[in-house]
């Protein structure tokens, strides 16, 4: 069962990197190796997607070729000796958000090589809590977090995760759960699935 990689997937302000963290450190307590990563990385290369991000430098298309550079680059540090890989997104999340200017087909083509999850969580947040988690969050706002873009972007979130038939997926509603309901749901998935 070594390497299991799995991701959390959802807009801005669905609890990914805080259920990510935790679960992480749940799987640590139990003796498991873990690998946590997130996408945009602190590589340089993610350090470059975070600029424009803020600043819409940068057309969608080429934004959506940096975040795919970045995905490969994450994924040379998957190795056998973990027994989960835990990523804070992937590129379901260039889909859902470039989708929007971008052909969906190309999108994915750019994915065609990475290795896909072996299961993926979306947690499904309406955008009114996401925004309220964001602002208690205090954290500088990036391009995409605001009202509108999170409405279209978690449309687009809704609309992929009913498309897809060849990956184990699973929804959770975050809004009515707390984070540790959540991190329990989640490593009963992982338990079930895997152990
Ligand atoms: P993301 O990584 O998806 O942007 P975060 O993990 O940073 O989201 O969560 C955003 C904020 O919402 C954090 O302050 C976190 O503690 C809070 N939060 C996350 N999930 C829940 C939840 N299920 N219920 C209440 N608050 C939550």
């Amino acid at each position: 069962m070594r390497g299991k990689y799995v991701v959390f997937e959802g807009i801005d302000g669905s609890g990914k990197s805080t259920i990510c963290t935790n679960i992480a450190k749940e799987l640590q307590k139990c003796g498991f190796k873990v690998l946590t990563v997130a996408e945009p990385s602190k590589s340089d290369i993610g350090q470059l997607l975070r600029k424009y991000l803020k600043s819409s430098l940068v057309d969608q298309k080429t934004l959506a070729l940096l975040f795919a550079a970045d995905s490969y680059d994450i994924q040379t540090k998957f190795s056998e000796e973990y027994d989960y890989i835990l990523s804070d997104r992937n590129y379901f999340s260039t889909v859902a958000y470039q989708m929007m200017e971008v052909d969906e087909c190309w999108l994915f083509e750019l994915h065609r090589y990475l290795k896909n999850p072996d299961i993926m969580f979306y947690l499904n947040v309406s955008v009114d809590n996401a925004l309220e988690r964001i602002k208690l969050r205090d954290k500088n706002k990036e391009l995409f977090e605001n009202r509108e873009s999170l409405l279209k972007i978690k449309k687009n979130y809704d609309l992929l995760f009913t498309e897809i038939t060849d990956l184990k997926t699973k929804i959770i509603d975050t809004n009515t759960y707390s984070i540790s309901e959540i991190e329990h749901m989640v490593l009963s998935e992982l338990h079930k699935n895997f152990n």
